[in-house]
């Protein structure tokens, strides 16, 4: 077996120090189910402590120029470039992301990220005129960071690079299922040498260290990725203290093929967008909507697509499907699946929930015949299953697209692309993409409903940890 990752110290105050209490977390492996590393558990009294180092650090913090702190970002994206191969490969290991995926995508899109949130420290409206009004945009304070493990680094960055452009200091709580990248940023943050008490780490679980981030009186905000049940508590926790809160939470993506769209492409992208990262994606489009008249052929395309799907180590580079990242993960998936099969609706591909000896694998699966009112048509799985819908006109396309207490991503697709626009115009969720269009890094991310409050990413996400102060002249 290999060595374990051993990672004995949290990051308070600018040091690596030792946390206040003695338990351990172990890290697995999803794919073998061994152990392969190990944090910390941190502590209400470590929160508190990092919270103490990020207030004393913040006024000189936001003192500093934009200027200065995109340099300081700059650098910061440096030397996390330099760690590339290690974050791909320790995501990898952590959370079963086939090996290419995590260079591109895992370990790729922090950098992109931290590049941007640089670049907008400079370019960003600090001050706006308004009659007699100087508007100006002041750091909101001290923030505290909560995220997932599905994008675990990526949600990280998201909200770490960009709370420092905007002049906050941060105390960040990784997952505690895949906190090991979350360990090598902090490495990277620590060579730039931030000032002391700027960014602070403490890892743990969420109902200890998570709660009492939210429930802290001297952090101004939270900024929370995860599952809406516990946004919720997180909101409940912050509301005592009327801190602010931003909550991106689950989803339960349409994808919608208007019947003059490009079926072959639009069913095949539809696909592999489910499927991403295991089904382990928040913006997957779960769901797909198709045309009486189209959906046969839609179905036996797409579960042509899923079947070219190989699961396994993700290390093979044959590998497009590595495991779901936990034995909780399969447990919740599997009974999906059955809930799926229980309810009427029928496997075309995939089903099986054991498919190799060891990990916590699932093959990619296929329901047809799904309608709206289904379990499966209406809770986030969070793994590799895909629904297929039909529909018979535009109208009920709409409705069911919006049939949902989530809203946080969808595709439409068409010939006619301002047909499709004029589509997606109607759709009650936050990000669209239009035959199969582009993520991008600096277009504002979030949900509406029930996925979440606020956006992360460009702009609009730097402004989310700033506050308006109004001067009248
Ligand atoms: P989770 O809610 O279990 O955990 C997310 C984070 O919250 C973890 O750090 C966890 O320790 C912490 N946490 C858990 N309970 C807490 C509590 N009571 N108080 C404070 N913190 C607490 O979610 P997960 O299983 O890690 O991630 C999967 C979920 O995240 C999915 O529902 C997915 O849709 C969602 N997600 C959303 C987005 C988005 O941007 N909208 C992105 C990725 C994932």
């Amino acid at each position: 077996m290999a060595e374990i990752i051993v990672r004995d110290s949290i990051y308070i105050d600018g040091a690596w120090v030792a946390s206040e209490g003695n338990e351990t977390i172990d890290v697995e492996n999803p794919a073998t189910e061994e152990v392969i590393g190990r944090i910390p558990s941190g502590t209400a009294a470590d929160v508190d402590r990092a919270v103490k180092a990020a207030r004393a650090a913040q006024d000189d913090w936001a003192a500093t120029s934009p200027e200065e702190r995109g340099k300081l970002i700059a650098r910061l994206q440096e030397a996390v470039q330099g760690k590339h191969a290690e974050i791909a490969k320790t995501i990898t290991l952590e959370l079963g992301a086939p090996a290419k995926m995590s260079e591109m995508i895992q370990a790729g899109l922090p950098l992109a990220d931290i590049a941007t949130a640089a670049g907008l420290a400079t370019s960003f409206e600090w001050e706006r005129q308004l009659n007699n009004s100087t508007v100006v945009m002041e750091p909101l304070g001290v923030v505290g960071c909560i995220t997932p493990w599905n994008y675990p680094l990526h949600q990280v960055t998201a909200k770490v690079a960009y709370a420092l452009a905007a002049g906050c200091s941060v105390v960040l709580k990784p997952s505690e299922v895949a906190p090991l990248c979350a360990f090598l940023f902090f490495d990277a943050i620590h060579e730039v040498g931030f000032p002391a008490g700027v960014v602070n780490l403490v890892p743990g679980y969420g109902q200890t260290v998570g709660e009492a981030i939210a429930a802290h009186p001297d952090v101004d905000m939270v900024s929370f990725t995860g599952s809406t049940r516990a946004g919720k508590r997180v909101a409940e926790l912050a509301s005592q203290t009327v801190k602010k809160v931003s909550l991106e939470l689950g989803g339960k993506s349409a994808n919608v093929i208007l019947p003059d769209a490009d079926l072959a492409k639009a069913v095949k992208v539809g696909v592999s967008n489910c499927y991403m990262n295991s089904g382990q994606t928040c913006t997957a489009w779960t769901r797909m909507l198709v045309h009486s008249s189209q959906y046969d052929e839609a179905v036996e395309l797409a579960a042509k697509t899923a079947e070219s799907f190989t699961v396994g180590d993700p290390n093979d580079e044959s590998t497009r499907l590595g495991p779901l990242v936990s034995k909780a993960q399969h447990e919740r998936v599997s009974s999906y699946i059955e809930k799926g099969k229980a309810e009427g609706a029928r496997v075309v591909a995939g089903g099986d929930t054991n498919p190799l000896e060891k990990g916590y694998f699932v093959t990619p699966t296929v329901f047809a015949d799904v309608t709206t009112d289904m379990t499966i048509a209406q809770e986030e799985i969070f793994g590799p299953v895909l629904s297929i819908l039909k529909y018979e006109d535009e109208d009920e396309a709409l409705r069911i697209a919006n049939d949902s207490i989530y809203g946080l991503a969808g595709g439409v697709w068409s010939g006619d692309a301002d047909k499709a626009k004029a589509f997606a115009r109607k759709m009650k969720t936050g990000q669209i993409d239009i035959n199969g269009g582009a993520f991008n890094v600096a277009a504002p991310f979030g949900g509406f409903k029930q996925s979440g409050v606020g956006r992360e990413l460009g702009p609009f996400g730097l402004e989310e940890f700033t506050q308006p102060k109004s001067l009248q002249l």
